[in-house]
């Protein structure tokens, strides 16, 4: 599933095209529904408008028009590219025209994605951003107090910051030395220091290099980002540790795989 980094750099593919031809032609759909029926005569309003903004927030991309917007999740198996005119490939559900001739083509075989027009009530609740100021350990001090959860599905909580997910949730904490099971409110204010500097970093990190490849994830010029190569916990237990050698451990949190070093992590 495509976490932050890669929702990050769909955003910057797309910006590069836009910016030049930013006026939307137009829509195309090849169906009615992805995760939610789309409002098609309201997309298709929104021809002839110019793109003003490409923005991400979460894992949202949200294009701001000179009428109103509209808005991209891509959900577990979503991909955007430009596909010139004529190549259709199984599982594309939206075409986009733009002004220049560019066509920007939503792949998604799942179909757990969203396409809506630009509406508050999807970004309603929604914690922080990650690589903002205003998440800082200060803010997670407050945030942890009295949770007993523990603190890897804390640092998942969307309404806590947003776009850590469990990639980047295990890595953080494993740069960071903390363990994933650990309560929240037990973390010390150098922990969240900790925390904080190492979210930020493995998610900077994974930006750079075009984002993890897991899930068949292509970039928006079709390539692999290759940060995956730069796990150091995840998907590698039984495997040791880079930094200790110990064996890497994994277990279900929350259902979702949860790997640490026994070692480096207390
Ligand atoms: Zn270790």
């Amino acid at each position: 599933m495509p976490e932050l980094p890669e929702v990050e750099v769909v955003k910057r593919g797309l910006e590069k095209i836009i910016r030049t031809q930013p006026r939307i032609v137009r829509f195309e759909f090849k169906r009615k529904n992805l995760r939610d029926p789309m409002p098609i005569k309201k997309l298709k309003a929104l021809e002839g408008d110019k793109i003003l903004s490409v923005k991400r927030r979460a894992k949202y991309l949200l294009f701001q028009t000179s009428s109103g917007g509209f808005l991209s999740h891509l959900g577990m198996t979503g991909s955007w590219r430009l596909a010139p005119l004529g190549e259709e490939q199984k599982h594309d559900h939206i075409y986009i025209t733009l002004d220049g001739g560019a066509r920007l083509a939503y792949n998604d075989p799942r179909r757990f994605g969203i396409f809506d027009v630009l509406t508050e009530h999807r970004l309603a609740g929604l914690g922080p951003e990650p690589l903002q100021e205003e998440f800082s350990a200060a803010y997670l001090k407050k945030q942890f107090a009295g949770k007993a959860q523990p603190v890897k599905c804390a640092v998942m909580d969307q309404r806590i910051v947003v776009g850590v997910g469990n990639i980047y949730a295990s890595e953080a904490l494993h740069l960071s030395g903390i363990r994933p099971l650990r309560q929240a409110k037990r973390l010390s204010s150098e922990d969240l220091h900790k925390l904080v500097a190492s979210i930020r970093q493995v998610l900077e990190q994974a930006i750079a290099k075009g984002g993890s490849s897991i899930s068949d994830f292509r970039g928006f010029e079709g390539v692999a980002g290759d940060y995956q190569a730069e796990h150091n916990v995840y998907g590698r237990g039984g495997q040791p540790c880079a930094i200790c050698n110990t064996p890497i451990r994994v277990k279900a949190l929350a259902g979702r795989s949860t790997f640490w070093c026994p070692s480096c992590q207390s």
